[in-house]
């Protein structure tokens, strides 16, 4: 494979020129861990792989496949949109990718469809209706799965997949994560004092950021622990999690999570955010 451009390390390297030495190419991909960009890139790039018409190395980046591939703009290669404010791959839209991927390519020997952050998009009902075809893959075609946590896909796609794993740089700031678990302790606290006074504790910007991104990690252990997968971060926190919440509640969770972030880079005060989110936990947590 040809890694011009490309940012990964050596061992991933190492384990994607694997897949050339297949005969065929593996029916489903998927990128799991790093960020959300890396994923994105590594996505592109195997997409381009996969349509790029070279007789040398692929991909060249230099054919019309590859370009149109690297801009989006491929007619053999689709980028799921999903529904909504949320884009959500509903069963409609896997659906209509499996029907489109038993009619042949236009330019490409292959087709690619790329569903991507899986981790939030991907509903289990999706998931069950995207399982059928990898029973019976089509003939040319590639499906390439991202995910920041592979391990909340069912475990019957994941064993019909080709992982790929990107390192994650992040390096825990122990000072914050402590907040973080407060926070998330405090979610599931009867107590609505606890939950404020830790949401409290979101005093500048960019730590909030930060603190927040743990929590993100602290709920989608608890997801995991609750699916019969393990927990990365907190063990503890993620059994606790997981006897008090069920999994629609993670996932309005873990969006909640993300639009305070998102409120955090617009400039909306720090002390109403707290509250918000304070008052949006609950919510969640509690409601029957
Ligand atoms: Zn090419």
């Amino acid at each position: 494979m040809n890694f011009i451009g490309f940012q990964g390390n050596e061992r991933l390297k190492e384990s994607l020129n694997s897949i050339e030495k297949q005969n065929r190419m593996p029916h489903v991909i998927i990128i799991n861990g790093g960020t959300e960009e890396s994923r994105q890139e590594l996505s592109i790039h195997l997409a381009m792989w996969a349509v790029c018409n070279s007789d040398g190395e692929k991909p060249c980046g230099e054919c019309k496949n590859c370009i149109n591939a690297k801009a989006k703009a491929h007619s053999d290669v689709y980028f799921a949109k999903g529904e909504g404010k949320t884009n959500i791959y509903n069963k409609d839209e896997i659906n209509r990718i499996i029907r489109d991927a038993s009619i042949k390519p236009n330019q490409a020997d292959t087709k690619v469809y790329v569903l991507s952050e899986c981790d939030r998009r991907f509903p289990v009902i999706s998931q069950n209706v995207f399982l059928k075809t990898l029973e019976e893959p089509p003939q040319d075609v590639l499906f390439i799965l991202t995910c920041e946590n592979s391990k909340v896909l069912l475990s019957t796609i994941l064993s019909r997949a080709t992982v790929f794993t990107l390192e994650s740089k992040t390096e825990i700031n122990q000072e914050l994560m402590d907040i973080a678990k407060e926070i998330t302790l405090g979610i599931i606290s009867k107590s609505e004092i606890q939950l404020l006074k830790a949401t409290y504790r979101l005093s500048d910007r960019e730590s909030s950021l930060e603190i927040l991104s743990y929590v993100v990690l602290l709920l989608r252990d608890g997801l995991c622990v609750s699916v019969g997968a393990g927990a990365d971060t907190d063990e503890d926190i993620a059994y606790r999690l997981s006897k008090k919440l069920r999994k629609t509640q993670y996932l309005k969770l873990i969006e909640i999570t993300e639009d305070a972030q998102r409120k955090i880079t617009q400039n909306v005060s720090l002390k109403l955010i707290g509250t918000w989110l304070c008052a949006e936990y609950r919510r969640i947590t509690w409601q029957r």
